[in-house]
């Protein structure tokens, strides 16, 4: 059976491609660290379509007709810049399997740097608070091993809160002159006891107090796709419990490590950290 493929529509993609072409989109099409990036495949004779990118192995889902595959992946926000390969791995209804290469150029970003001061304990934290920390890295590793094997999420994310969102992703902090990490959420000014809802369906996986993130509530939306909401006052929701875009997670507070209250929201695709704001501007289907 004859295998079609078309051009690539961008330009920009057209110059990095090796024959056979692969019918290809990238949204959004510059793609730098941090970025979430929705894989558009056209590709009508395919029974499944995997690849790797970064590391990161992708397993593409089909749209309602079945001739566009598509996939939510991303770059990690501490992510190289530079060229790089997405493999793809056609497998077609005739048994055969075609294999393609896509480059795809990582941008840099520009993210800022921040000064935060704390509570000391969280930037030397004691014996005890050194075991609690060891035991959620456990319980944290647990459930990010694990994600639905199908999209669970449908439809475009929205954003969780209703406050004034912040451009913090990406930005160098320093807590007390000490430590430096990379700010790998968004944070929304959003009042002590503000309503926090599921920016899209999934499964709850983790509803509980763990010493950085404070009280935590972490969905899984399928395919290695995570949004993670933290500092909350009260949790509404249970571990294992389904819920659609929009249900109440519970409300917003200043638990864990915090400056004052606020909601921290993450996006996390397999291990990589993406920029919430970039999530929340992808149109995406309805998926079955
Ligand atoms: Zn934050």
């Amino acid at each position: 059976m004859a295998f079609s493929v078309a051009l690539a529509i961008q330009p920009s993609l057209m110059r990095a491609q090796s024959a056979p072409a692969l019918n290809f989109e990238l949204t959004p099409a510059l793609v730098v660290a941090g970025s979430p990036e929705l894989i558009r495949i056209a590709a009508p004779e395919a029974a499944s379509i995997d690849g790797e990118w970064l590391g990161r192995k992708i397993q593409f889902f089909p749209t309602h007709d079945h001739r566009v595959w598509l996939a939510l992946a991303g770059v990690d926000v501490e992510g190289a810049v530079g060229p790089s390969s997405l493999l793809v791995h056609i497998h077609l209804t005739n048994g055969a399997t075609r294999d393609l290469t896509q480059s795809i150029t990582i941008h840099p970003a520009h993210y800022r740097t921040g000064i935060l001061t704390v509570q000391p304990r969280f930037v030397s934290p004691g014996p005890d608070e050194l075991k609690q920390i060891e035991a959620d890295s456990k319980i944290k590793e647990k459930i990010f091993a694990v994600s639905a094997t199908e999209p669970l999420w449908s439809g475009d994310f929205r954003a969780p809160v209703h406050a004034p969102p912040t451009d913090s992703f990406g930005t160098r902090r320093t807590f007390n002159g000490k430590l430096a990490s990379i700010h790998k959420g968004m944070d929304f000014r959003a009042p002590m006891g503000t309503v926090v809802r599921a920016a899209n369906s999934g499964v709850v996986v983790l509803a509980r107090p763990l010493y950085y993130e404070g009280n935590c509530v972490v969905i899984d939306h399928g395919l290695g796709l995570y949004t993670v909401s933290m500092h909350f006052s009260r949790i509404d929701v249970h571990e294992g419990q389904r819920v659609a875009a929009g249900d109440a997670l519970g409300l917003s507070g200043a638990t864990g490590r915090v400056t004052g209250p606020h909601l921290h929201w993450a996006v996390r695709w397999q291990g990589a950290y993406l920029d919430p704001a970039k999530l929340l501007r992808l149109n995406l289907p309805i998926n079955p």
